[in-house]
């Protein structure tokens, strides 16, 4: 009910409060490690979960709400007990949620609320608060995976970024991006795990209309990891050096196979076959991705001809 919205709002800001009052020396010199000023972590209110800590169990407990589990929490131990907070807002900059991160190493690496009523990984964009000005003004938004990815690009000055919660983007998060931008900005992690999540948020991108580009590099694993060892202005220069989608596809699908062997190119091509039927909406961007293809083989396709189309076709 629109009463209990208000209690778990009210439990959200309060615990947020406890957690950053309770920012230990190791929180930040973990967060000043990671490049942050002292005003930088009040902007984006770390706090930190103490050992033990019951914070939770207590505020739920002032705040006469029984049901823990509609609160995203279980009962027992405070689960971020140990870790770095970071606030999940929503769009209204109210909190909702918190991610928790070990500080240095341990698994899992990052831990987040439960979902509740008012907290969904496939519709919460983190920073969207803060970005959507600007997502309207600049007329595109950059979209990462990554919390601290979201924050490099926020103080890169790029403060149209938003992450998703660790997953692919979803038709939801797709809905919320859609009344603020038509375009978007893909930059997702180059491990193999960040190329899958990117590949599959582009068919939903570009089934919605979306106009993407996709941010490529070598070396860094990650936007966060390019700000630490490069520098603003060398992440603003990765952002402006993205590539269209039906590019960034052929290019990116290319480091699955070893394209010297015939097998491997017939498995590539008919990987590329559906994302044809994607680009074909747009004549022009269908002909730029059979260009890439064509410069990456060295030579002419067919389509027709792989072996992994045949079967598809044939079952
Ligand atoms: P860091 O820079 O702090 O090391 P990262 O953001 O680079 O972390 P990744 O492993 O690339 O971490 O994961 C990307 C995002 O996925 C994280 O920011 C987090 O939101 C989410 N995530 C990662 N691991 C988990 C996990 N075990 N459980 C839930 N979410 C996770
Ligand atoms: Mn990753
Ligand atoms: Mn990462
Ligand atoms: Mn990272």
């Amino acid at each position: 009910s629109s009463s209990f919205h208000t209690l778990y709002l009210k439990f959200y800001t309060l615990l947020n409060e406890e957690y950053k009052k309770n920012l230990t020396d190791v929180a930040i010199s973990y967060l000043k490690n990671r490049g942050f000023s002292e005003s930088e972590i009040e902007k984006y209110e770390f706090g930190f979960s103490p050992i033990d800590s019951d914070l939770p169990f207590k505020i739920a407990r002032e705040l006469n709400i029984n049901s823990l589990r509609k609160l995203g929490f279980l009962h027992g131990k405070d689960p971020f007990s140990g870790r770095l907070i970071i606030p999940i807002k929503d769009e209204y900059g109210r909190v909702i949620a918190f991610g928790g991160r070990v500080l240095g190493e341990g698994q899992p690496k990052y831990i987040n609320s439960y979902e509740t009523d008012f907290f969904k990984k496939s519709s919460t964009l983190f920073l969207l608060d803060v970005a959507k000005d600007k997502i309207k003004s600049a007329d595109f938004a950059i979209i990462c995976e990554g919390y601290f990815d979201a924050i490099a690009f926020h103080r890169a000055g790029l403060t149209n970024s938003v992450a998703t919660l660790g997953t692919a983007f979803t038709k939801y998060h797709a809905r919320k991006i859609r009344k603020l931008t038509q375009n978007v900005v893909l930059s997702f992690d180059t491990d193999s795990a960040g190329i899958k999540a990117a590949l599959l948020s582009l068919k939903i991108l570009l089934s919605q209309n979306f106009n993407v580009m996709v941010v490529m590099y070598e070396g860094e694993k990650d936007p966060d990891e390019i700000l630490k060892l490069k520098g603003s202005s060398e992440l603003v220069d990765v952002v402006k050096s993205a590539i269209p989608a039906e590019v960034f596809v052929p290019k990116a699908l290319s480091k699955k196979y070893d394209l010297k062997n015939s097998n491997a190119i017939n498995m590539y091509l008919g990987e590329l076959k559906q994302w044809d039927e994607v680009f074909k909406l747009v004549p022009k961007r269908q002909e730029n991705f059979r260009n890439t293809i064509k410069e990456i083989l060295g030579y002419d396709f067919d389509f027709s001809k792989s072996l992994s189309y045949k079967i598809r076709e044939a079952t």
